[in-house]
């Protein structure tokens, strides 16, 4: 088993690490904050003393980190120390140029790098069930293969550098924009008096259907594991979704594609945030539709 270096023991990175430590895997982890570091002790990592230790003699290094420049900011400060032919992947949900970036400034310092977001949440993290995009070389993504499938069920390669990134905020336009128009056809039929439960017999077994509807259904009652049963408590953040919606629409502007809806949803998840849903579950943005406003 591999010397694995963790960079970021977050929400995320935490349960990601105790999953390879589980896998076999040597882990010396590092976070700037202490109770993450004691937290993720406490499930087998060695918790080294800044990350230039902890990537010292690893085979390959992991980061999960928040944004674009605390990515740029790590890799800058540790990419020197890391041993050359090492392996680098980024899982953190950053913008597509920087993503870009780093993959740059790791082919300088002869490391190999992939970029390798992830969809399935601290739920995902903790089982192990992720699903990984990655943007790399081929040599890249094969090198990394084992030591994603300690954290995650699918690993796809979607391309070059960057890549992953790219399919990540896509899939999460796509997202977002549907759960929006989920929520507004489940607020008309209520106001033309439809049940909730036929529109839903209906529409998941017709050309209404998505993912929104079918396995995350936005009101209470016809998919008893959706959010709305439950008080529209995260599983995905509003918050995060903004993020993401926001990363999409810099990179559409950065290549002048054109996503109207992509650009509404933002914006709409924006007002939600404002109004202080950040940490609702993104489906809960029907109650804003139903006029509701901040208090929910
Ligand atoms: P988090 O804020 O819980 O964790 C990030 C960690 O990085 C923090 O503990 C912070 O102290 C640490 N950190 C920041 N800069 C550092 C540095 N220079 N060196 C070492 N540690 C540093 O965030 P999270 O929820 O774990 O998310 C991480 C990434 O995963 C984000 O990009 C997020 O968008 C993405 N993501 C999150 C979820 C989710 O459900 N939480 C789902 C999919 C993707």
């Amino acid at each position: 088993m591999s010397k694995v270096a963790f960079v970021g023991l977050g929400n995320m990175g935490a349960p990601m690490a105790a999953n390879l430590v589980k896998a076999g895997h040597a882990v010396a982890g590092f976070d700037l904050v202490e109770a993450q570091r004691t937290a993720a002790a406490a499930t087998g990592v060695t918790i080294a003393g800044g990350a230039r230790e902890a990537v010292a003699g690893a085979d390959a290094v992991v980061t999960m980190l928040p944004a674009g420049r605390h990515v740029i900011a790590s890799w800058s400060e540790f990419l020197d120390a890391a041993p050359k032919g090492s392996l680098i992947i980024d899982c953190s949900t950053i913008d597509v140029d920087s993503a870009k970036r780093v993959h740059e400034a790791g082919a300088e310092a002869g490391v190999l790098t992939l970029d390798a977001p992830v969809s399935g949440g601290v739920g995902g993290a903790s089982a192990g069930t992720l699903t990984f995009m990655c943007g790399g070389s081929p040599e890249a993504f094969a090198r990394a293969k084992p030591i994603l499938e300690a954290m995650g069920k699918r690993i796809v390669h979607c391309g070059g550098a960057g890549m992953g990134q790219a399919a990540k905020i896509c899939n999460n336009m796509i997202l977002g924009a549907t759960m929006i128009v989920t929520c507004e056809a489940f607020t008309l039929a209520e106001k033309l008096g439809l049940a909730t439960q036929a529109l839903f017999d209906v529409a998941s077994t017709s050309s209404g259907q998505s993912w929104s509807l079918s396995n995350y259904c936005p009101v209470p009652g016809p998919v008893p594991a959706s959010p709305a049963n439950r008080g529209y408590k995260a599983g995905f953040a509003a918050s995060l979704m903004l993020k993401d919606l926001r990363l999409a629409q810099e990179a559409a502007a950065s290549v002048g594609a054109a996503t109207p809806l992509g650009a509404e949803a933002a914006q709409l998840y924006a007002l939600f945030v404002a109004a202080g849903h950040g940490a609702d579950d993104f489906s809960g943005v029907i109650n804003f539709l139903r006029g509701a406003g901040s208090s929910i």
